[in-house]
């Protein structure tokens, strides 16, 4: 039996009590706020991390609930720097481990990781670092097998806490250990071990999932007995979400419409993909007699700190900017930010267009989505382990007709959430159901095959290209071998982009000493192609699919999608979500 369950349930957490760890007069105030700056290089804390530094730093057990982006790692990082000892991290992956040590070591902050790819070196040097009073090392991470089955580690661990240089446990995706979250990780489950062994470390659970039975579990599991939870609101209900199709490759005339009309004195961002980006933009929309301001890394901090005073003052009204514009941006009246390009990962984007509406008041959130642009950002995060997963997911965000964003942003975030929350506050919401579903089978093969075909002739073929020749542009000796399409532009990006999304074709990098290419290859489930029997369906929007290709849907499709194109509309949204769902089934 759990000692406290007999006692009377103790008042939680108050706002009183949340006050005073927002303060900054602890003893160790000074450091954390001077290496948040020195170290971190940020300028100031997000809502709840300094409370959340602050408790830890007290002593006490924590669990901190807060969307994916908001700054979770920070608030264990930073009191691991201020703490005598290492700071102990559980976390599920390998791979996210690499990209955290990555970072930590691009500021200077010493880490380390054991895992089950370690050298017998490296374990053994990190073994010897863990009980050296110097401590070579701040912050050990470690997978949750290693606790659970290295008795060397865990001897070590008890040597380090005997010493005083266990400083903190922190346990990333605390969720993993219950079975009543998503993503149980049986492993999860042995790590109660650490605080019975270890009773007076603090502990904090990071995690972005909110639901207090999961954290109930959680708190049982790691035998944690009366943790504080802090938790960050996630939705914003006063932001409006659109994804529009960037047609041509420029977007920046619908921009300046956008800012001349609808926005016109307002204030907001414009976010591109590169520092010569935000020169090209600032530059068009000031011919367009907007007082736009790029803003970038690669800027003096003066001319920086000068564009953002302008904009804050509403001296000029835009500014476009790279992911730079971020830090210290507190102005609350931001009434829209427009991506120029897509951000690299949805926690990306969900961070970047949260900086509208502050106040409370009504916002925008538009991101212009372009082809191109999906592969200069895959070739920019190649060396990221998770890169390529996380663009993919911002990707499906754009390519997504018929669920509400806000859904599709609080299930990437492990958010309960129920559809009414959005109040037709996103365009899938507002517009419902304007998609067509089309059977999309013979023209994969059709694609398919001339990627197939080039690497026969030892070629390979960028995206582009692969479009192109699909319409038949390609170079003259092609355009005799390959079924030409009569598919509009635009229906061709968006299958190549569903192909790709769904396993059909994959990335395949090529780098030279200047660039990294991206050209497109086979993907897992191409063959399934050759079978007659597998078909693959997609969802467009109707705006996109051309004149030609709705006359032969409704020609070549049953009863359902001729009505769909007639523009019926099922006549509740029960209907609707019955229909998504058996096009979903149909769907691979
Ligand atoms: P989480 O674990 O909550 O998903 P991370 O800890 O990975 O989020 O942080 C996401 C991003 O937010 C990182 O790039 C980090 O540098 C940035 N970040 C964290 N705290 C702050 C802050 N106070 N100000 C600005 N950026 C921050
Ligand atoms: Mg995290
Ligand atoms: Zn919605």
């Amino acid at each position: 039996q759990p000692s406290g369950s007999s006692k009377a349930p103790k008042p939680s957490f108050s706002k009183q009590d949340l006050q005073h760890y927002e303060e900054s007069d602890f003893s160790w105030s000074k450091e954390v706020q001077a290496k948040l700056c020195s170290v971190f290089q940020l300028s100031k804390f997000r809502p709840l991390q300094q409370a959340a530094i602050n408790l830890s730093m007290s002593g006490k057990d924590l669990f901190l609930v807060m969307p994916t982006g908001r700054g979770k790692s920070l608030c264990y990082q930073l009191p691991a720097l201020c703490s005598k000892g290492f700071t102990l991290v559980i976390a599920p992956l390998v791979s996210l481990m690499e990209d955290q040590l990555m970072y930590l070591k691009s500021i200077n902050v010493s880490a380390v990781t054991l895992n089950a790819s370690s050298t017998k070196e490296d374990s053994k040097q990190i073994l010897a670092g863990m009980i050296d009073k110097n401590s070579p090392f701040k912050l050990l991470y470690v997978t949750p097998e290693k606790i659970a089955k290295s008795k060397l580690l865990m001897s070590k661990l008890e040597k380090a806490y005997n010493m005083g240089l266990l400083a903190r446990i922190a346990v990333d995706e605390v969720h993993c250990c219950s079975q009543w979250g998503h993503d149980f990780r049986p492993d999860y489950k042995l790590l109660g071990i650490l605080k019975r062994q270890f009773p007076n470390v603090p502990l904090v659970g990071l995690t972005a999932t909110a639901t207090s039975n999961v954290l109930k579990d959680c708190q049982k599991i790691l035998c944690v007995q009366e943790p504080i939870t802090l938790t960050a609101p996630f939705n914003r209900p006063n932001l409006y979400y659109e994804v529009r199709f960037k047609d041509n490759e420029d977007c920046t005339d619908q921009i300046a419409a956008l800012i001349r009309g609808r926005y016109k004195n307002q204030s907001g961002i414009v976010y591109v993909f590169s520092q010569k980006d935000a020169e090209v933009v600032a530059t068009d929309l000031q011919k367009r007699d907007i007082l736009a301001q790029p803003y970038h890394a690669n800027m003096e901090p003066s001319d920086k700190s000068l564009v953002h005073q302008r904009w804050s003052s509403k001296k000029i009204q835009v500014v476009v900017a790279t992911v730079a514009f971020g830090m210290g941006i507190d102005k609350a009246d931001v009434r829209f930010v427009i991506h120029h390009t897509i951000s690299k990962s949805i926690e990306n984007y969900y961070q970047e267009s949260g900086r509208a509406g502050r106040d409370d008041g009504p916002a925008d959130c538009i991101v212009f989505f372009g082809f191109m642009d999906i592969f200069r950002i895959s070739t920019m995060v190649v060396m990221e382990n998770t890169g390529q997963q996380k663009l993919q997911n911002m990707v499906a965000y754009c390519q997504n007709v018929d669920r509400c964003r806000r859904a599709m942003m609080a299930i990437h975030f492990d958010e309960v959430w129920n559809d009414e929350e959005c109040n037709q506050m996103c365009d899938v919401c507002r517009h419902g159901n304007d998609y067509i579903t089309m059977d999309i089978t013979q023209h994969a093969r059709d694609v398919v095959e001339i990627v197939e075909m080039a690497a026969s002739m030892d070629e390979k073929l960028t995206p582009l290209k692969v479009c192109e020749a699909w319409m038949g542009k390609g170079p003259a000796k092609r355009r005799k071998m390959i079924k030409v399409t009569s598919l509009s532009r635009l229906e061709v990006e968006s299958i190549i982009i569903h192909l790709l999304l769904h396993g059909y074709f994959s990335e395949d990098f090529s780098f030279t000493p200047y660039t990294t290419y991206f050209y497109l290859k086979l993907g897992r489930k191409a063959s399934l192609l050759k079978n007659g029997g597998h078909s693959i369906t997609m969802k467009m929007r109707r705006r996109v699919v051309s004149h030609a290709t709705v006359k032969k849907v409704s020609e070549s499709a049953g009863e359902k999608s001729s009505a769909k194109v007639e523009g019926k509309r099922p006549a509740d949204s029960d209907n609707k979500k019955s229909v998504a769902k058996k096009d979903g089934q149909a769907v691979d």
